[in-house]
């Protein structure tokens, strides 16, 4: 195959690191993993270890000082080798936060210690359960007590809370009826989970792909007033700037996710025999899997323009957005292809084929639905009314 990334040589090298970590976590230690209910820790512990999940921190900090362009690329790789980055990607996406709106004290307290691998940065604590999609009216609230925040609320689908050590957390400040734009009055703070025992509970979701992922209850939970990033009243904004490299860096997994079922089901089309031939050799079953194929490689175009944007510093919404969309919805045809060409086998879940197909829808879902991407694309780049 071509590579269509125009930087590809440079990233070979970190395509085969990665694809050779991932070796040493095949189909057994996912199925294991998925079987026990556990979280992927000596997974994750291996990609800290080696650095893969601080290359967005700068060097001076410790880190990779690389791109989303090579951060897109690793998370692709790991999703392409039949594992899920969902274990362990936020640490990448919602770095930028801390590192754009961060103090210098802030920075220098924790990016060290987590391009070390001392710290994890895993967790984003946003949605909420009477509001949704509909982030400005959040009712989780963060009253300013002296040298603190009280906060008390409630989120939902609070994703590697209990293997993180650390969590964004994004609540009202100031009330919406006191402000002018209802994005205005959101904060965000920097939660240490290790210190984190008075007043914040935890109860884990169970869910249709074994995320670790929760409700959390805030009951009079204090946040030193130190750990508020950048100004209050502003999160808001802070929150969308890291929107943009979190579509590419799903983008990047719908894409890794896309060609593994791509590789999947032409593999199984070759080798599985009925009516005295391949079942591969029927048109019935080579078109889905080729146009199945020409959509991700597509998309994997769109993911490859917003990241070289994003990268420039340049106004790059509508392309992250719909590198987003088109690589969630490639992948899902990808999966639902690669299923059918297994037949029955497709259901068992030693092919794993199952597994990724559930993993990969989520993508229509979350981090951001496909409406609400369409609805950005029909505002912002069409110039339409907004619908709601
Ligand atoms: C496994 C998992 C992990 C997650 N991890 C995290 C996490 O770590 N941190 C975090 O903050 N959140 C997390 N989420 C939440 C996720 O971001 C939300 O589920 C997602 O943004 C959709 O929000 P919602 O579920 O509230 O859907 P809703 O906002 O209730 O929407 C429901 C449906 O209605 C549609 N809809 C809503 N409004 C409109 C409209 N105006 N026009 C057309 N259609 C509309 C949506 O597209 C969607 O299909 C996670 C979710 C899941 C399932």
């Amino acid at each position: 195959m071509t590579e269509i990334n125009p930087r590809a040589s440079l990233h070979a090298e970190y395509r085969e690191s990665v694809r050779e970590l991932c070796r040493g976590f095949g189909s057994d230690y996912w199925q294991r993993v998925e079987a026990e209910g556990a979280y992927p820790e000596a997974f994750v512990k291996a990609l800290t270890d080696a650095g893969w999940l601080s290359v967005l921190i700068p060097s001076e900090y410790g880190g990779g000082g690389l791109g989303v362009t090579e951060g897109s690329v690793i998370l692709e790789e790991i999703n392409r080798s039949g594992a899920n980055s969902g274990a362990c990607h936020a640490q990448m996406y919602i770095m930028g936060t801390l590192l754009r709106h961060g103090s210098t004290v802030q920075k220098e307290r924790y990016l060290p210690r987590i391009a070390a691998g001392e710290l994890r940065l895993q967790s984003f604590a946003v949605t909420e359960p009477t509001t949704g999609t509909d982030t400005t009216r959040i009712r989780t609230f963060a009253r300013k007590q002296g040298d603190r925040y009280v906060v008390s609320g409630q989120k939902v689908w609070i994703s590697r809370v209990q293997h993180s050590d650390l969590m964004l957390l994004l609540a009202r400040t100031t009330p919406l009826p006191n402000v002018a734009k209802k994005s205005e009055g959101l904060s965000v703070f920097l939660v240490e989970l290790n210190a984190a025992a008075k007043g914040m509970s935890v109860r884990p979701i169970r869910n249709m792909v074994g995320h670790e992922t929760n409700e959390i209850f805030f009951d009079d939970f204090e946040v030193p007033a130190e750990n508020l990033i950048g100004e209050e009243g502003k999160g808001f904004r802070y929150i969308l700037d890291g929107m943009n490299a979190e579509r590419i860096l799903i983008a990047a997994e719908c894409i890794g996710d896309g060609y593994w079922f791509v590789d999947r089901a032409r593999t199984y089309a070759s080798s599985r025999n009925v009516f005295d031939r391949p079942i591969g050799k029927n048109q019935g079953i080579q078109f889905p899997i080729a146009t199945a194929y020409a959509h991700v490689r597509a998309a994997d175009l769109m993911r490859y323009d917003a990241a070289r944007l994003f990268d420039a510093g340049q106004p790059c919404g509508g392309e992250a957005n719909m590198a987003k969309m088109l690589a969630a919805d490639a992948s899902w045809e990808a999966a639902n292809v690669c299923l059918q060409t297994h037949g029955g086998f497709g259901f068992a879940a030693e092919y794993d084929v199952e597994r990724k197909f559930r993993e990969t829808r989520l993508y229509q879902v979350a981090p951001i639905s496909t409406n609400l991407i369409l609805s950005y694309v029909a505002e912002h780049i069409l110039g339409r009314p907004r619908s709601f």
